[in-house]
């Protein structure tokens, strides 16, 4: 077999890229330095639009790009940037075929660096590659930027969830939609207000009519901005939301019955009582054994607290019912939780009663929590992974690669 083919399989190159010649230079890391040249074609292509122009010159020269390494060698990819005389950009450096415009690296190396960056973090892929954390960093902005201009996230939206996610400490959020039919994030930007939800139907344009079902964790700032610019849609609330209510009221009355314990000076009892916390707060169907027994026992122990949680429990229990049985479950919850003379739950009940059509439209249409869960839990990790963010726009550049399914696939892989 010919070095030339044996080395084109290996570099990943296909038809369209020629070999001209191959060099080892020796260090501490070999460098291999490969001389290659797109195949002529009678016209060239815009490196910048991809549109066909005509040859121009051969530009500044010759240019190289760092490549996938091979083996213990580094390898880079030398060639001339011919530029292209484009009727739209001007004269500009002509499309090639192994390399994004405007990038030291080659689309292959920056696929798996950006593949890197998402499943650990920058720094990790930084110091995998031998580049800085900046040039990562640039790569998966230029890569998700290529993308972005390629699919529009926002066409065909019929049901959104708008959320919120921290991107650091000190209440800095962001707003992030997700579309409920394929899972994905489809926008995301830096507040959490009236303004921020105002620019997604800015960018959404007339196809806010389209939209049939918004899911929203019932925060006036997205509902009021909802019944504005998409009147016509259904605004459900995210049961993900509710539970996490439910979750909140069992907490206050557990700690309230802890303080009760302390003051009445039943130290023990009162720190026995502390570490229910995390069990409390876990769904009864994800509890062992054991743990069931820890609740059982409260019902003798602290009826109020064991009151709560079956208050918790039937509440989530409700979201899986048929509408008509969810409709009849709900009044007997209501009923009882206002009459459990339990001041979180009394107080929840009065929240949900005015709620309480955006619920049904939830229960109705099945627009679950687990999209919104789902991407909150990759975003969660996305930003421990990072060790936070302090930069909002790197941070929805990352959940927009990894979300809104805009990081490439691996080089090797057919796409
Ligand atoms: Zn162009």
């Amino acid at each position: 077999m010919r070095v030339s083919k044996v080395l084109k399989a290996m570099l990943g190159f296909g038809r369209e890229v020629v070999i001209l010649a191959v060099e080892v230079v020796e260090g501490t890391r070999p460098r291999l330095v490969v001389e290659v040249r797109p195949k002529r074609r009678r016209r060239g292509r815009c490196g910048r639009c991809g549109g066909f122009a005509s040859w121009f010159d051969n530009g500044d020269g010759v240019r190289s790009w760092r490549h996938l390494d091979a083996g213990f060698a580094t390898v880079e990819v030398v060639a001339l940037a011919r530029r292209v005389d484009c009727r739209a950009c001007g004269p500009t450096v002509a499309a090639l075929p192994w390399a994004r415009h405007d990038s030291a690296f080659s689309r292959a190396f920056e696929d798996l660096v950006v593949h890197d960056a998402i499943i650990g973090n920058k720094a990790a892929a930084a110091h995998r590659y031998g580049i800085s954390w900046r040039a990562v960093n640039n790569t998966c902005v230029r890569v998700a930027t290529e993308a972005l201009d390629r699919v529009d996230l926002l066409d065909g939206l019929v049901a959104v969830a708008i959320d919120e996610v921290k991107y650091k400490k000190g209440h800095k959020y962001l707003t992030v939609v997700c579309d409920h039919v394929t899972g994905k994030v489809v926008w995301a930007a830096k507040g959490r207000s009236k303004d921020t939800v105002g620019e997604f139907f800015d960018a959404l344009g007339s196809r806010a009519g389209q939209l049939e079902f918004v899911t929203a964790d019932g925060a006036t700032w997205i509902t009021d901005v909802v019944a504005l610019r998409a009147p016509d849609a259904t605004v459900c609330l995210d049961t993900f939301h509710v539970i996490g209510w439910a979750t909140k009221a069992l907490d206050e009355v557990r700690r309230a019955e802890w303080n009760k314990l302390r003051q009445a000076g039943a130290a023990k009892a009162a720190k026995e009582f502390k570490g229910l916390r995390f069990l409390l707060r876990r769904n009864w169907a994800n509890l062992t054994m054991g743990q069931r027994e820890v609740i059982w026992a409260l019902e003798a122990a602290n009826r109020r607290t064991f009151r709560a949680f079956q208050l918790k429990e039937e509440l989530a229990d409700i979201f899986a019912l048929p509408l008509i049985q969810a409709r009849r479950a709900l009044d007997d919850w209501l009923a009882y939780a206002s009459r459990s003379k339990l001041a979180p739950f009394v107080k929840l009940a009065r929240t949900i009663r005015s709620y309480r059509a955006s619920i049904e439209a939830t229960i109705e249409w099945r627009l679950t929590n687990g999209i919104a869960e789902s991407n909150n839990a990759s975003i969660g990790r996305i930003r421990a992974n990072a060790r936070g963010f302090h930069d909002p726009q790197a941070f929805i550049t990352m959940i927009m690669l990894d979300r809104a399914g805009l990081a490439p696939s691996l080089p090797w892989t057919a796409e």
